[in-house]
């Protein structure tokens, strides 16, 4: 079997047939590691994990892939911002994620099956809410990335983590272009978890 530069398995799933994704639940059935079925088909083991989990969760869903209806199954409005929040998976950064032909942000889909094609390009900016999760296609306006990022920074008035305000701006001895904004919430947090971190490792040391 070939190998990429790394030495891994080609990471192909999407060349699998119907049998071939079957055979490899079957195969995780019986006890066989990720790594293992991947070698065994061809792929990665992240790539069998995928595969695998996203075949039983199709079986628990009927089998049938998502249709405009699943979307709105999972968006509930909130009536005091008129956000339409999305219940359905989210990713880290507060967007949601819908399987529709692929993976698409849940508010890139809502905006195109309401309002149209988003021009190539574009982002959507949440220009009203500033909330991530909100899938209102009034809420959002196509812009270009950089118009989206210089806004987003300037509605920032706190801290990404915890939205704690910030003390001070840092200013570098060396690089004057350096003004990196320091929450000293989330910095006493760190400290406070690194110092636990420590700790433990002492403890497990001497256990
Ligand atoms: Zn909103
Ligand atoms: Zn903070």
């Amino acid at each position: 079997m070939s190998r990429d530069r790394f030495g891994r398995p080609p990471r192909r799933p999407w060349s699998l047939s119907d049998e071939q994704r079957e055979a490899m639940v079957a195969m995780r059935q019986t006890g066989a590691t990720y790594a293992l079925v991947g070698r065994t088909f061809g792929i990665s083991d992240v790539a069998a994990s995928a595969t695998i989990r996203n075949r039983i969760a199709g079986r628990l869903r009927g089998g049938r892939p998502n249709t405009a209806e699943d979307f709105w199954d999972r968006v509930e409005p909130e009536p005091n911002t008129g956000c339409w929040i999305w219940v359905g998976y989210r990713l880290k950064s507060g967007y949601g994620n819908f399987a529709f032909h692929g993976t698409i942000p849940a508010h890139r889909f809502a905006y195109q099956l309401l309002r149209g094609p988003i021009p190539e390009g574009l982002t959507l900016d949440h220009y009203i809410c500033n909330f991530p999760p909100c899938v209102n296609p009034w809420h959002t306006e196509p812009v270009p990335l950089s118009v989206n990022i210089a806004r987003a920074k300037a509605r920032r008035t706190g801290c990404r983590r915890g939205g704690h305000p910030y003390d001070k701006v840092w200013q570098s001895a060396t690089n004057p272009k350096d003004r990196r904004r320091f929450c000293s919430v989330c910095d006493r947090e760190n400290k406070r978890a690194s110092v636990r971190r420590l700790r433990l490792q002492k403890q497990s040391a001497t256990a």
